[in-house]
């Protein structure tokens, strides 16, 4: 691919899934009619902040993290987008996440640009006291560009409701009062909201059901095959399984399992709960090689894991008709090209894993306002918006002949480019 856009902070040749989002701006332009002019708008972030975090270790030593913010772009609103703690993060996977939440939080017609966070570290090696030190030092420096109406961040991978307290509280001691509104998904005591747990898979779960509806499928005994069993994969399944789909395979980093009778999610959260057995001990499952997960006989392939796993490699030996994206970026491009090839339809990330940003975005308007919603309120209010998001994206898509993540690009960055367009440059 020939990046002649590149800022020069990043390398072309370990571009990551920055490539990808470049890409898909590509793929949008010839679409956005006058717009186009804007588009460097789309291929340069706002604001990178990289920064420093040094924390005591418990043996005294000191131990330096990188850690960083990246505000993609604020045209419509604050930044918004989640904190993602993992050993291999990189500035340019922050960017693209960045960029994905600018383009979700415009498909979903939500009041906010599009932000993400990251540090490079393994909590897995952390104790809870050594992520608390990291996780307020941390927030205090992207403390200067983050607030409640400037940046709000929230959980993402390895980040999650305690995170988000200590964020928050980290932050309120640093401007001197308690302000709930500089992060979402907090604990329901600290100005959570209720839903916000279950709403990105629940709204994988929507987004699905609307698709079906148009393709003349019922929900009932239709097998549902999903990557990643975290918050995203976990609530997914309860909520189709609930809903009278079977799922059929679940893999995770403990591995591949398989009963193409269904496998029931609540039964494995107990298993997983009660017992200290993996994934793979659940009994009645047939344990499966990871390349086998992609190829098993199912209607809905569902990836929440992480970015590039459905490539030119695995796509061919995809099944599905539909593939509901919970993950962020997690086809390639090219991979795209294949599944269309085969006829399947992709639900983009930028729809299908809106759910949780869009309940985020209840939760900042509930903090706003002191004033709490019933969990049924909030329910409704997400079917409606994902339901609502999902019509105009389809329709433009059948409209002009484009796939859907190519609909989706062209709903949301024409909003964000007629903001920055009406808005003007400042000075
Ligand atoms: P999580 O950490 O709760 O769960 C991740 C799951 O993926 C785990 O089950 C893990 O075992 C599995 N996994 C990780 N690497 C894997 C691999 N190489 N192969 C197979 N399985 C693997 O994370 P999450 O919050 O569920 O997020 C998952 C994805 O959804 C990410 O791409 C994230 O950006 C996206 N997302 C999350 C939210 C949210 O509200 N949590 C919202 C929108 C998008």
């Amino acid at each position: 691919m020939n990046h002649p856009q590149l800022p020069s902070y990043l390398d072309a040749n370990s571009l990551g899934p920055w490539a990808t989002f470049l890409e898909q701006v590509d793929r949008v332009l010839p679409h956005l009619g006058k717009l186009s002019v804007w588009a460097d708008t789309l291929r340069r972030p706002k604001r990178s902040l990289i920064v420093d975090v040094p924390i005591f270790m418990d043996n005294g030593t000191v131990q330096h993290y990188e850690g960083y913010r990246v505000q993609h772009n604020t045209s419509r609103g604050p930044g918004k987008g989640g904190v993602r703690y993992h050993p291999d993060v990189t500035l340019s996977d922050v960017m693209a996440l960045a960029g994905w939440m600018t383009v979700k939080n415009a498909a979903l017609n939500l009041p906010y640009g599009g932000a993400k966070g990251g540090v490079r570290v393994d909590p897995k090696h952390l104790s809870l006291s050594l992520l608390e030190r990291l996780t307020r030092r941390y927030t205090s420096e992207i403390g200067i560009i983050i607030g409640p109406e400037k940046d709000i961040p929230a959980p993402d991978m390895n980040t999650n409701e305690q995170v988000m307290a200590w964020m928050m509280d980290t932050y309120s001691m640093n401007v001197g009062a308690t302000t709930t509104g500089v992060v979402t998904g907090k604990p329901l005591i600290l100005g959570g909201s209720l839903g916000r747990h279950d709403a990105t898979g629940r709204g994988c779960y929507i987004v699905a059901r609307e698709a079906m509806q148009r393709l003349g499928i019922g929900m009932t005994g239709t097998r549902v095959a999903i990557q990643g069993f975290g918050n995203v994969g976990n609530a997914a399944a309860r909520v189709f399984h609930d809903h009278g789909a079977r799922v059929v395979a679940i893999q995770s980093t403990g591995g591949s399992i398989y009963n193409p009778s269904g496998i029931d999610p609540h039964a494995l959260n107990d298993f997983l709960a009660h017992s200290n057995g993996a994934l793979t001990d659940f009994p009645g499952v047939e344990k499966i090689d990871h390349a086998a997960f992609w190829a098993v006989d199912c209607d809905i392939m569902l990836p929440a894991a992480l970015e590039n796993q459905i490539t030119t490699v695995n796509a061919p030996s995809i099944r599905a008709r539909l593939i509901v994206e919970g993950a962020n970026g997690p086809t390639t491009p090219e991979a795209e090209d294949i599944l269309l090839a085969q006829d399947a339809i992709i639900l983009p990330d930028v729809l299908a894993n809106a759910g949780g940003v869009t309940v985020s975005y209840f939760e900042w308007v509930q903090n706003a306002s002191s004033f709490f919603w019933t969990e049924s309120d909030i329910n409704a209010r997400l079917d409606r918006a994902l339901s609502d998001a999902f019509r105009v994206i389809w329709d433009v898509g059948q409209e002009r002949k484009l796939p859907l993540r190519t609909a989706a690009f062209v709903v949301a960055c024409t909003r964000v480019l007629e903001a920055r367009a009406l808005r003007g440059l400042y000075p």
